[in-house]
């Protein structure tokens, strides 16, 4: 089975600071045979560098710490970020938590003072919208009972 995977997970150096966010629990998937895990770092794929500003929703747009409009690099991110679901056929995935492109279930609120609130990603949220069931690091439990079951 495929898993799109956030990049950053897996300790590759994508992140808005370089500064790298490996997590050992998704990183064992690796050398598991029933899975293959497709990484994808939709802030890259939509243009942006790294190190870059940090970034978060606003509403509909996404605006970077500076005042940057960076919406259309973020939908492009996600619209390749989901051509990449579609081309290896994953229809689970596991993203960052509460990034502005990957989190599944919260998000920062848009005033970048550690603000979180409810709700999702660029990605993430399109993703879903085309049937793609997104998970969050945290929740390795929920994402194996949930292939179990399908
Ligand atoms: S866009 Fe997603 S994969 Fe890329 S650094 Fe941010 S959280 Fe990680």
């Amino acid at each position: 089975m495929n898993v799109l995977i956030s990049m950053c997970l897996l300790g590759v150096n994508c992140r808005y600071n370089g500064v790298p966010k490996e997590d050992t629990m998704v990183k064992e998937l690796l050398h598991r045979e029933d899975i293959t895990l497709i990484s994808v770092c939709p802030e890259q794929l939509g243009g942006l560098p790294t190190p870059r500003t940090p970034s978060e929703r606003k509403g509909e747009t996404v605006v970077s710490s500076d005042g940057e409009d960076r919406t259309a690099a973020f939908t492009q991110g996600a619209e390749e970020s989901l051509r990449i679901a579609k081309l290896y056929g994953c229809e689970v995935a596991i993203l960052k938590e509460r990034s502005p492109s990957c989190g599944n279930k919260e998000i920062y609120d848009g005033s970048f003072t550690k603000t979180v609130v409810t709700g999702e990603g660029v990605t993430a949220e399109l993703l879903r919208r085309n049937g793609v069931k997104v998970f969050g690091e945290s929740e390795l439990a929920e994402f194996f009972e949930y292939v179990r079951r399908r």
